[in-house]
C-alpha cells in the first residue's frame, strides 16, 4: 500500500519507518525542508535507539521518504495517517496542528480520484475524529465521510523502545468510522501478529488516554508510598516493591519460569513522570472530564502528585546539606527517561530552576539532551553542560541522580569520594546499591528511604 504520515516527530516517523519496513511505500511529510533533507539522507531528527540503522535501509531502498508537499503525497497515497503534536495547553488539548492538517488533507481529497482513508494517530481526547476532524475533511473536500475512509488508531509506543515497539506492537486498536475504512487500515497490518481491536471512533481515542492515565496513576501511587516509607524509621521502598513485584498475579509463572511484565517498571518510587505524553494526557483527560461535568478525583490526586514529586529532591539536599546557596550540585540526566533525548516535562526542569532559584551552581550531564545544542526549556537558566559525568561531579558538594542512564549505573561510590567536595549522593531513581554507597562513607540519600 502507499502511505503518507503527515509529521515526522517521535510517532510520525517511528511509525513511518515500521511501516516502510514491512513492505509499505510511505512518505514522511513535515514542514521544515531541512529536516525533510536530513530524513531523505537517512539522518532522524531525533535520537531513537536503532533508528538511524534502519531509516537508511528504508530510504535507500526508497520504501521511505519525506517530502513537504502535503498535496502530492496524498494524491499517491492510499492511507492519510496524522502524527501531529497535540500539546496541552493551559490545561487544555491544543487542536490547531490537527485542524490545519486536516483541512490541507480535506483539499487534497476535493481533487483526489479513488477512495482513501484517513488515520488520526495524533492522541485526542474522546469526540474529536467525529467532531472535529471529520466536519473539516467534509468540508474542504466537499465529500461525505464514507466516500473517503475515516479511522482514529491511537499509538502506543515508548520513547526509548519506540522502533521495537511500533515494529512489534501488542495490539493495534482501530477505531473506525464504517467497516470500510476500518479495513482498509486493518491491511496495514495483516502481516502483524498481534490482536487488532476494531472498535468506535471514541472508543479508540479513550483508550489512549486511560492506557496513559493509568501507567501514571502506578506511578504517582508508588511515589506516594515512597513518602510513607521515607516518615517509617528502617523501611526502604526498593525492598517494598521487590516484595510487591514478587506476587504471581502481578508477576506470574509461565512454563515454570518466573516473568516480569513491563507493568511492574511502573511500580517503583522515582522522581516523577514527564515526557511528551503522561504529563499532559493526564491533563487532556482532566479537562474533558469537567467539559462533561463528571469529578474525576483519583486523577486530580495523581498530577498534584506528581507535580510535587521532583521538588523533593531539592528537599533531601537541604537536608543534608542546609541553605544550597553557592553549592555546586551535579545533576546526573535530564531526559524524563533513558535512552532517549526528549526533555519535554523531564522533571530535571523544575528541580534546577528552583536550585538556581535559591543560589546554588549547578553543573548538568547528559549522554544525549544536548548533542544538538542546548534545548530551548534550559537556555537562560545560569547552569553549565559538561561532556563526561565525572566533570559534573568534581568538587560538587552533592550529586542529584535524575534519569537511570545505564552508564550511571556503574559509578563507583570510591570515584565520588576521592572526587566530590562533600560525598553525597540523592539518589531519585534509587539505582545505586545503598549499602555499598553507605560503606564507601557517602552520604546517601533515596526517594522511599525511611
Ligand atoms: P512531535 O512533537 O515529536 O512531532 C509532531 C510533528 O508534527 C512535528 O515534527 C511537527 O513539525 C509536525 N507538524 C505539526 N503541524 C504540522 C503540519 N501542519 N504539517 C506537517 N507537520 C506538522 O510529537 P510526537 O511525540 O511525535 O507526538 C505526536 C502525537 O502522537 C501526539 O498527539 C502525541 O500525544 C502522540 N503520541 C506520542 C508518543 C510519544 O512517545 N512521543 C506516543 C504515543 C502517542
Amino acid at each position: 500500500m502507499n502511505v503518507t504520515i503527515i509529521g515526522t516527530g517521535y510517532v510520525g516517523l517511528v511509525t513511518g519507518v515500521a511501516i516502510a519496513s514491512s513492505g509499505h511505500r510511505v512518505i514522511c511529510v513535515g514542514r521544515n525542508k531541512e529536516k525533510v533533507n536530513e530524513i531523505n539522507r537517512g539522518k532522524p531528527p531525533f535520537y531513537e535507539p536503532d533508528l538511524a540503522r534502519i531509516l537508511q535501509k528504508v530510504t535507500r531502498n526508497h520504501m521511505l521518504r519525506s517530502s513537504i508537499d502535503i498535496k502530492t503525497s496524498i494524491n499517491e497515497s492510499d492511507v492519510i495517517i496524522i502524527a501531529v503534536g497535540t500539546p496541552t495547553i493551559h490545561g487544555k488539548i491544543d487542536l490547531v496542528s490537527l485542524q490545519d492538517v486536516s483541512q490541507e488533507i480535506g483539499k487534497a481529497l476535493a481533487d483526489a480520484k479513488g477512495y482513501r482513508v484517513v488515520v488520526v494517530k495524533s492522541t485526542v481526547t474522546p469526540g474529536t475524529t467525529e467532531h472535529v476532524v471529520k466536519p473539516i475533511l467534509e468540508r474542504y473536500s466537499r465529500k461525505k465521510a464514507g466516500s473517503f475512509g475515516l479511522c482514529m488508531s491511537p499509538e502506543f509506543l515508548r520513547e526509548g523502545s519506540a522502533l521495537a515497539d511500533a515494529l512489534h506492537p501488542d495490539r493495534v486498536i482501530i477505531g473506525q468510522h464504517d467497516e470500510r475504512s476500518g479495513k482498509m487500515y486493518a491491511a496495514l497490518y495483516k502481516n502483524y501478529k498481534c490482536p487488532i481491536v476494531f472498535t468506535n471512533l471514541p472508543t479508540a481515542e479513550m483508550t489512549k488516554y486511560v492506557s496513559n492515565s493509568l501507567l501514571s496513576t502506578l506511578i504517582s501511587y508508588s511515589n506516594e508510598i515512597a513518602l510513607l516509607a521515607e516518615k517509617t524509621p528502617g523501611v526502604d521502598v526498593v525492598d517494598v516493591w521487590k516484595g510487591i513485584h514478587l506476587d504471581g498475579r502481578l508477576s506470574p509463572f509461565i512454563a515454570g519460569k518466573r516473568i516480569k511484565p513491563g507493568i511492574v517498571n511502573y511500580l517503583f518510587s522515582g522522581c516523577g513522570y514527564g515526557g511528551s505524553c503522561f504529563p499532559k494526557d493526564t491533563n487532556a483527560l482532566l479537562h474533558y472530564a469537567k467539559t462533561i461535568h463528571t469529578k474525576t478525583p483519583i486523577l486530580e490526586s495523581v498530577i498534584k502528585t506528581n507535580n510535587q514529586q521532583p521538588l523533593r529532591l531539592v528537599k533531601f539536599l537541604q537536608e543534608v546539606l542546609g541553605p544550597l546557596k553557592n553549592k555546586r550540585i551535579a545533576i546526573l540526566g535530564l531526559t524524563f527517561k533513558p535512552d532517549t533525548d526528549d526533555i519535554r516535562e523531564t522533571p530535571a526542569l523544575p528541580i534546577i530552576q528552583e536550585l538556581t532559584r535559591l543560589g546554588s551552581r549547578v553543573i548538568c550531564h547528559d549522554p544525549q539532551a544536548y548533542q544538538k545544542g542546548i534545548p530551548d526549556s534550559f537556555r537562560g537558566l545560569p547552569i553549565k553542560f559538561v561532556k563526561r559525568y565525572e566533570d559534573a561531579v568534581r568538587k560538587a558538594d552533592a550529586l542529584l541522580l535524575v534519569t537511570a542512564w545505564n552508564e550511571y549505573k556503574k559509578i563507583k561510590p570510591q570515584f565520588l569520594k576521592k572526587y566530590m567536595k562533600r560525598p553525597v549522593v540523592v539518589d531519585g531513581r534509587r539505582i545505586f546499591n545503598r549499602q555499598t554507597f553507605l560503606t564507601a562513607g557517602i552520604t546517601y540519600k533515596g526517594i522511599g528511604l525511611g
